[in-house]
């Protein structure tokens, strides 16, 4: 296998032998599209008239004075479908109809890059399937709901705990039937070589505006930049500017819902070990059989028994730190942040913002740290409602 392929150990292509020519396919689509001037003018023209880009970096006055430091926040909440999902989205998609392919498939476990993808489908009048875990589709029926508007067709999975790596399984095995006319759009920066590498890519704009409207105001670098990781998409795309950047702090934030100790959460870094699953070699819940173990969190987006090779990569190198904050700890930090700032965020981008109390306490009023708020928490009001209220969530 080509080395290109690979972070340090991590990454590769676990792939069934007859996708093994797709991938080389999409690998060199995708650089020539780099390379094409037609291509960037209009993945930019769609970040910018659709998506509502450029996101701004708001310096959050009242959460900074009473934390201890400077915290700005990447408001990738405010992107349309209310989150940074839509920036990878938008660019798998303007790759599928450079392959001619008019047909789109995805996996989708909360459902939000199910969304994402019928959205960015019904913009190019693609046909679009969505593979949803039998549990997901009950916890998640809004977002159902939302694919279907979008004129989406959603494929119930039953098999294994009928979440998202079961739906991640289906959508990979039609894929390697299908994939003569069908794109798969995947959701984060994960799967076999090139997706890793192409997420990261779309997702990069994050970053690469986030060093420039900082600069703007500051005329330096900022000391730390923090997002939660889930598969790793929207964490890749807040680090990858700044990675050369090598007084930048890189902090990375996992779920440890009920506690790592309780072994309830999703901390694939922190508790994981060394695996293959959807493609990729990474580090990945597992028990001591080396079967994938369900991963827990409050929040369904951090809810991934493993996380992308980039980051086993960056966190084996140092380049890059990773801790977990608790589902409570996110929900104080989301509330939190509702009353100081008049923000709701995401239950996701809370775990960024629980682990940015933590650290801003270490830090002085002459530093800066940057929190990547990777969507909004509308989508999270029941949860909120039903966690507030004391009752058990599900999972
Ligand atoms: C899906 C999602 C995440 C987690 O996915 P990553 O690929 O790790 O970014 C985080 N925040 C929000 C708002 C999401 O929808």
């Amino acid at each position: 296998m080509n080395s290109k392929a690979y972070y340090g150990k991590f990454g590769g292509q676990f792939v069934a032998e007859s996708l093994m020519n797709t991938l080389e396919e999409l690998d060199q689509t995708f650089e020539a599209a780099l390379k094409d001037p037609a291509f960037l003018e209009e993945y930019r023209y769609y970040m910018e008239q659709y998506v509502g880009r450029e996101t701004p970096l708001y310096y959050a006055k009242r959460f900074s004075e009473t934390y201890g430091t400077n915290i700005y926040l990447k408001r990738e909440d405010l992107n349309h479908t209310g989150a940074h999902k839509i920036n990878n989205v938008i660019g798998q998609i303007l790759l599928a109809r450079r392959m001619g392919k008019r047909k789109v498939i995805a996996e989708t476990g909360a459902g939000q890059h199910g969304v994402a993808t019928a959205t960015g489908a019904a913009l190019f009048d693609l046909e679009c399937t969505v593979y949803m875990g039998e549990e997901d589709m009950k916890r998640q029926a809004l977002n159902v709901m939302r694919m279907e508007m979008l004129g989406a067709k959603v494929v119930c999975v039953r098999s294994g705990s009928n979440t998202l790596k079961d739906a991640t399984n289906e959508a990979i095995r039609t894929w390697a039937k299908t994939a003569e006319d069908t794109f798969y759009v995947i959701g984060s920066a994960v799967g076999p070589y090139p997706y890793p590498k192409i997420v990261r890519e779309f997702q990069s704009v994050i970053s690469r505006e986030a060093k420039r409207q900082f600069f703007e105001k500051q005329h330096k670098l900022p000391d730390v930049v923090m997002a939660c990781v889930g598969g790793g998409s929207n964490s890749i795309g807040m680090f990858a500017d700044f990675i050369g950047d090598r007084d930048v702090e890189l902090i990375g934030v996992e779920a440890a819902g009920k506690g790592i100790e309780t072994g309830e959460h999703a901390a694939a870094m922190a508790e994981g070990r060394p695996g293959t699953l959807h493609g990729m070699y990474s580090y990945l819940l597992q028990d001591t059989d080396g079967n994938i173990k369900l991963a827990h969190s409050i929040s369904a987006g951090l809810d991934y028994p493993g996380v992308g090779p980039e980051h086993a990569y960056l966190k084996d190198s140092g380049r890059a730190q990773y801790v977990s904050v608790t589902d409570a700890e996110a929900m104080d930090a989301l509330m939190e942040l509702c009353r100081l700032e008049g923000i709701i965020p995401a239950i996701e981008s809370a775990h960024a913002l629980a682990y940015a109390m933590k650290k801003a306490k270490t830090m002085t009023m002459d530093q800066n740290l940057i929190v990547c708020l990777s969507g909004r928490g509308d989508k999270d009001v029941h949860t909120i409602a039903d966690y507030l209220a004391g009752k058990a969530y599900l999972n």
